[in-house]
């Protein structure tokens, strides 16, 4: 009888195997094709599925994690929530040692997935004892059985994207795919795609994504780590205020930033145009592609691949709130046609 139903035995088999889907009206005034490939198709909603699920397989494989052990990292954000749902289903424990500022909803739902969430002071440095760094090192220290997954200085958050966004893309354009675009945080995502990609076809332009305030576009023209680059900043997940080792910078041709107001229109105009609910960074990479088409980066023959990283019901207390942009000022430069569209 088993055989005959059609089912999945758990969600770990939908991680992946996200679909392209084309850009139409946003990019009606730019030469090229565009296509999206929308991660928020992950069961958890968001790319960071991928390296959740690689790396602690890759743990299995090498015979560090048994069931009942404990994985533990230092997020609030996406890859915690795809951490403790693969814990959920692989019989593991999920410890998440989050920052104070972290929203009550992202800790709820972290906790609603089984994870044990560790809140440490966010206003103390990295080298502080309470920091969420120095608490996930020593719970790591004290947990028998226990990984660290450390994503920014992780080299199999690379492979994770090498062995599948990468080769998906290929597959999915039939070798046709002209530039790749994606925001970079960790950067595994990126590095590892570019590496598959520019290992089928060298030529393949690396379009990189980074935020005013941060550090990487800075790095990877000069190789030199700039503090002066970093200030606070809206974007979540995108741009860092130091240099991970999960990014690949020689893979990547060129960064772009992105400003906070562009992107989170951008973010909401990807929503109205094309239908697709998506989160604050790939309202970035679009911005992104804006500029990169201003600058002549594309022609009718270039087929553009774009990273979605996330889903927009994310991001519903921010860049979707009306009074959350209002409190930004992102509506200030609007001109007063469109504010009388906007409703408060
Ligand atoms: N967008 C969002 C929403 C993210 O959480 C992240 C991860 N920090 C990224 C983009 C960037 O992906 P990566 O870490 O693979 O560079």
């Amino acid at each position: 009888m088993k055989e005959d139903i059609k089912a999945h035995d758990n969600v770990l088999s939908l991680i992946g195997n996200t679909p392209l889907i084309r850009l139409n009206k946003i990019t009606e005034s730019l030469p090229g094709n565009f296509y999206a490939k929308v991660e928020a198709f992950n069961p958890g909603h968001s790319t960071k599925d991928r390296i959740a699920l690689y790396i602690i397989e890759e743990a299995e494989r090498q015979g560090i994690l048994t069931p009942g052990d404990t994985i533990i990292e230092t997020t609030s954000g996406n890859t915690g929530f795809s951490l403790a749902m693969v814990s959920i289903i692989k019989g593991y424990s999920c410890i998440l040692a989050v920052s104070s500022k972290s929203s009550k909803d992202k800790i709820d739902m972290l906790r609603s997935l089984g994870a044990k969430v560790y809140v440490c002071p966010a206003h103390v440095s990295a080298d502080d004892e309470r920091s969420y760094y120095n608490v996930a090192k020593r719970l790591h220290e004290e947990t028998k059985g226990s990984i660290y997954i450390n994503q920014y200085f992780n080299q199999l958050n690379i492979d994770a994207h090498y062995k599948s966004t990468g080769p998906e893309i290929w597959e999915q354009t039939n070798g046709k795919i002209t530039h790749l675009i994606a925001c970079s945080g960790t950067g595994g995502t990126i590095s590892g795609a570019a590496k598959f990609l520019k290992e089928q076809n060298p030529n393949i332009r690396i379009l990189g994504v980074d935020a005013f305030g941060s550090v990487l576009k800075k790095y990877h023209e000069t190789k030199e780590f700039d503090a002066e680059e970093i200030y606070p900043y809206r974007i979540e997940g995108l741009g860092k205020n130091l240099i991970p080792t999960a990014t690949d910078f020689d893979s990547i041709d060129h960064f772009m930033k992105v400003t906070d107001e562009e992107s989170a229109h951008t973010t909401r105009e990807i929503a109205k145009k094309e239908g697709l609910f998506v989160g604050y960074t790939s309202g970035a990479v679009m911005q992104a592609i804006k500029q990169y088409a201003e600058e002549g980066e594309f022609n009718e023959n270039s087929n553009v691949i774009a990273i979605f990283p996330d889903h927009g019901s994310r991001y519903m207390s921010k860049v979707y709130s009306d009074d959350w942009m209002n409190e930004q000022g992102f509506f200030d430069s609007v001109n007063a046609e469109e504010v009388q569209k906007i409703e408060f």
